[in-house]
């Protein structure tokens, strides 16, 4: 039976990108995935930050953002966006799949269920061989649970949604944080070339999500559920798809998870299977991509654990700095100060370049620095120009 240099548990956006960086790097490589193509249970909004970091030409984008909005109460601070992207995850996940097929990976359907090792080589499924596997099989799969203890349940949030069939009009990307207050997560409105995902991103556990996200649906597009998946708009009548769709990310209320490796002599994990996620906002894409080349460049080194060097230097700063900042974040007082100062001529430039990624200065210096002028701005209800006609 021949031996390849890897195998890759998963073929998601860490698993293809990761099987690709490892065929265009000379390895031999077998993508596992039962399920491609499908569509997984996703917002299908590429980060702004790190969307250099994906691989997603014009061809498997379904909409471009115009702007970002976080909306709390009736506070709306919006701001324009030129970078980012939206897809469709069984377009943009088939895209990248085909990407690694094309570089030489192969691909065999089939769910891994089993994995043993011996004398270095692994077998999977009792079938096939290899030298080194990645695991990209997601959040709790297989290889999570094979290589290190599943992702415990107060460290997940909980996301789920529907696919609304009413066409946007407009291409702004809404986040709403304190429709449950005092909770850690937040609602999203994200418009897509023909429907709108809509959903809520939640602790696991949190009570009143759903209802939350119902409410938000009324408020929205007024009308009700009707049977198999629809919903029916009261002004016309009309019934619209209105498909659910759910599942959960990692999201780390301890940095100290972070500190735990994620990959041994002969294997390594990434994208969710490997939690990095970003714990605030629950955006997993950007790392998945990288995440997944980083961890095919330390298996053709013949290291996998150089993965720990990789990942570190380039995204593991945001990673235990959200992981940290999480709880206060989310605090109703932190949410009231946040959108008073946000809005003000002094602060609200500063939240658009760091929304947009391009925030290049000392960030928490300068709004120190800035602090003092935002509050007397505040006080006297000054709002940047660009929020002026928003209500
Ligand atoms: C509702 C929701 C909304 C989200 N919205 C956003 C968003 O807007 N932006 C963002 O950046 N992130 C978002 N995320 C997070 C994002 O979806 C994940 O971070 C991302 O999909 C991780 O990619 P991955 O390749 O690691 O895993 P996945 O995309 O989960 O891919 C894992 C692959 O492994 C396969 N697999 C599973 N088990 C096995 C097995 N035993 N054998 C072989 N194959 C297996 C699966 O079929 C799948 O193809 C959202 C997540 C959810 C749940």
């Amino acid at each position: 039976m021949e031996v390849v240099d890897v195998a890759v548990i998963g073929g998601g956006p860490a698993g293809s990108s990761a099987a690709r960086e490892a065929a265009e790097r000379g390895l031999s490589v077998l993508i596992f995935d039962h399920a491609h193509p499908r569509r997984k249970a996703c917002g299908g909004g590429l980060p702004v930050k790190g969307i250099e970091w994906m691989d997603a030409p014009d061809s498997s984008i379904e909409a471009h953002m115009s702007s970002i909005s976080f909306t709390y109460k009736n506070k709306k601070l919006k701001i324009p966006v030129k970078k980012g992207k939206l897809i469709r995850r069984d377009d943009w996940d088939f895209y990248l799949y085909n990407r690694a097929k094309e570089a030489g990976a192969g691909h065999v359907i089939e769910r891994v269920k089993s994995l043993d090792l011996v004398s270095d080589v692994w077998t999977i499924n009792d079938n096939y061989k290899a030298k080194y596997i990645i695991g990209a099989d997601g959040v709790n799969g297989f290889t999570r649970k094979f290589f290190m203890e599943r992702i415990p349940r107060e460290h997940l949030f909980a996301a789920a949604g529907y696919y609304l069939g009413v066409k946007p009009d407009e291409y702004d990307v809404e986040f709403i944080v304190g429709a449950i207050p005092g909770e850690e997560g937040y609602l999203w409105v994200f418009p897509k070339s023909d429907h709108y995902n809509i959903g809520y991103c939640y602790n696991s556990g949190t009570p009143g999500m759903k209802e939350a996200l119902d409410d938000l649906l009324k408020e929205r597009w007024p009308g009700e559920f009707a049977r198999n998946g629809k919903w029916k708009l009261e002004e016309t009548g009309e019934l619209v798809d209105c498909k659910k769709f759910g599942s959960v990310i990692p999201s780390y209320n301890d940095p100290k998870l972070f500190d735990e490796p994620v990959s041994g002599e002969n294997w390594v994990l990434c994208g969710d299977a490997a939690g990095h996620v970003n714990p605030i906002h629950g955006e997993g894409l950007n790392h998945a991509a990288l995440g997944g080349r980083l961890a095919a460049k330390a298996v053709s080194k013949g290291d996998p654990t150089l993965f720990e060097k990789y990942w570190r230097s380039h995204y593991s700063r945001d990673m235990y700095r959200a992981s940290s900042t999480k709880h206060k974040i989310y605090r109703s007082i932190f949410m009231r100060i946040g959108f008073a100062l946000g809005q003000t001529p002094a602060l609200f430039g500063m939240l658009a370049q760091l929304t947009r990624g391009e925030y290049e200065g000392k960030a928490t210096r300068n709004f120190w620095f800035k602090l003092p002028l935002a509050i007397l701005q505040a006080m006297f209800m000054m709002k940047h120009k660009e929020l002026k006609n928003l209500t």
